[in-house]
């Protein structure tokens, strides 16, 4: 889930003036890039330790980071957000001094840093972390309490970045292997967090840790606590890797809706297993958390604001009738597990690897239960919500992701593609060998482009350059005379060359067009419609 102006509109919030003429801050650019304090350690383990105190929302605790050097230096990259603070930072127990840039600090380590060798970091902090304004867009902890009156709170920092609430790297292109998470809050309390309760620890002073351990790469934004006075069960899914465990957790007065809503959860598992191959967190378990936001793909750990009802808030997004049979909640955003946390884009810029084939996955889900015209129908019918406003991709190294189109444009390229590819297997096994290429692991788009090229055996290029890039939609101009056709692309990059369905008459064709004109031989027809899958606009000259 991220940021689209459908969901702002549709929450009541107008559009920021000031995102048009936006101009990106030495701290965008140093959360955004890949800085000389940062390449030159890979990620290997954090271990966090927080003590959250609900009653004046401050938290303090340490993350010990774990890296292996890549090649020698003496600065480290580490950031958190303003509205906390680093207090300090050790190596070997003895204490390092930092240099605050923004939300950056440039820790000057004093032990030479051999190449390939194993070194951690402490660092320890504090602070009140910000208060989400609107979550999941527009993030932070949010404060909420149940219907006893006990606190409800839970973390949604997409976008944002885990920074506002933990020190850690805090830019995708690297994950740590695997990650501790601790921690504590107030009995009767509970946290729940990423992948396996390993341990509940009392403490003589009246609270809880509670201990969660993941155990596979995990994305900085994907960490999330959920603090409340949970119920709890759990249940075994029976998956392509053998037993996968289930655990979830609502709050007490919504146990028995909870219950029924989240039966959605085997069929969504069922459905993305076929679609993308298995499950790819089965050793950290599959948990639905109820938080007091819509949701978020928090990995192995994904959030449920739903009001457990199907659709998006109850309604249905294409206004078909298709997005009512589900809950969006529960398919788009466990679907990110696939696209987001296993695939990772390596800068935001490229989100779209996220959100459009986790948009598309929607339509794969109804595909399974219900067959291939309602998956499209579906897609189809989301086109209303394409805007068109700015390019899907975003710019790079200064933490920028695209237009909002990177869910329903991005669904429906997918979609545009699968028609050029005309064959149903081969584009089921693209999406297998995508999620094996690349699995756990940060790519770029450029990557992925490539990726469903070749797997395809088609030149996509301008295909991606066009509905990635560029705001037009491509335009089929065409005109009849004499019973010949003539037709070519408008609208769109130079060197567009998509061939697209039409039907002549009552005959299917498959043309070719470029952007010049082309002449075909038409016998009987006289009419020219364009096949409604591909995601492309018509329009007819007429002749004199
Ligand atoms: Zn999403």
């Amino acid at each position: 889930m991220r940021i689209t102006l459908f969901t702002l509109l549709l929450l009541g919030f107008m559009y920021p003036a000031h995102a048009q003429t936006y101009q990106f801050t030495r701290n965008d650019t140093l959360r955004g890039t890949v800085t000389p304090e940062r390449s030159w350690w890979d990620l290997n383990f954090y271990r966090l330790d927080v003590r959250f105190n609900p009653a004046d929302s401050s938290i303090k605790g340490s993350n010990q980071v774990f890296y292996r050097v890549l090649k020698p230096a003496q600065v480290l990259q580490i950031d958190l957000q303003r509205a906390m603070t680093i207090t300090r930072v050790e190596q070997d127990g003895k204490p390092l001094s930092c240099r605050q840039d923004g939300d950056a600090y440039f820790i000057e380590l004093t032990k030479p840093q051999v190449a390939n060798r194993m070194e951690s970091i402490t660092v320890y902090y504090e602070g009140k972390p910000r208060v989400a304004r609107n979550a999941p867009w527009d993030g932070g902890f949010v404060f909420s309490k149940d219907k006893a009156g006990q606190p409800y709170i839970a973390t949604a920092c997409q976008g944002l970045g885990a920074s506002s609430w933990w020190p850690n790297k805090d830019h995708p292109y690297d994950e740590p292997d695997s990650m501790n998470i601790n921690i504590t809050v107030p009995q009767p309390l509970m946290d729940v967090s990423n992948g396996r309760l390993r341990r509940v620890v009392d403490n003589p002073d009246h609270t809880r840790t509670f201990e969660w351990a993941v155990v596979n790469p995990i994305n900085n934004y994907g960490v999330n606590l959920n603090v409340a006075n949970y119920s709890h069960w759990s249940d075994t899914y029976q998956g392509l890797k053998g037993p996968l465990a289930l655990n979830f957790y609502v709050l007490p007065e919504h146990l028995e809706a909870a219950k029924k809503q989240f039966q959605q959860v085997p069929l969504m598992l069922k459905a993305f297993e076929y679609w993308f191959g298995p499950y790819p967190f089965y050793e950290d378990g599959y948990k639905l958390e109820e938080v007091p936001y819509l949701g978020m793909e928090h990995q192995s750990s994904v959030t449920y604001g739903n009001g457990f009802k199907n659709g998006y808030l109850g309604r249905d997004l294409s206004g078909t009738g298709w997005g009512s049979k589900w809950d969006f909640i529960i398919v788009h955003e466990s679907g990110h597990e696939w696209f987001a946390n296993s695939i990772t884009n390596y800068d935001v810029a490229d989100m779209w690897i996220h959100e459009s084939f986790t948009n598309y996955s929607e339509s794969l889900f109804i595909e399974y239960y219900h067959g291939k015209e309602a998956a499209a129908a579906y897609i189809i019918g989301c086109r209303k919500l394409i805007r068109n406003d700015k390019p899907v991709v975003g710019t790079y190294n200064v933490n920028h992701s695209g237009s909002g189109d990177m869910y329903y444009k991005g669904g429906s390229l997918l979609h545009t593609i699968r028609q050029i590819v005309n064959n149903d297997e081969r584009w089921h096994e693209m999406l297998l060998g995508l999620n094996k290429t690349f699995y756990h692991k940060t790519v770029t788009g450029a990557q992925v482009e490539a990726f469903v090229g070749q797997s395809l055996g088609l030149n996509l290029t301008k295909v991606f350059d066009q509905y990635l890039r560029d705001i037009r939609v491509p335009t089929l101009v065409y005109r009849m005379k004499d019973r010949q056709l003539e037709y070519r692309w408008e609208d769109c990059v130079a060197g567009f060359d998509m061939p697209v369905k039409v039907k002549l008459g009552e005959t299917d064709t498959l043309l070719k067009p470029t952007t010049n004109w082309q002449q075909l031989k038409v016998k009987n027809a006289t009419s020219l419609s364009v096949d409604p899958n591909f995601y492309v606009k018509s329009k007819v000259l007429t002749v004199k």
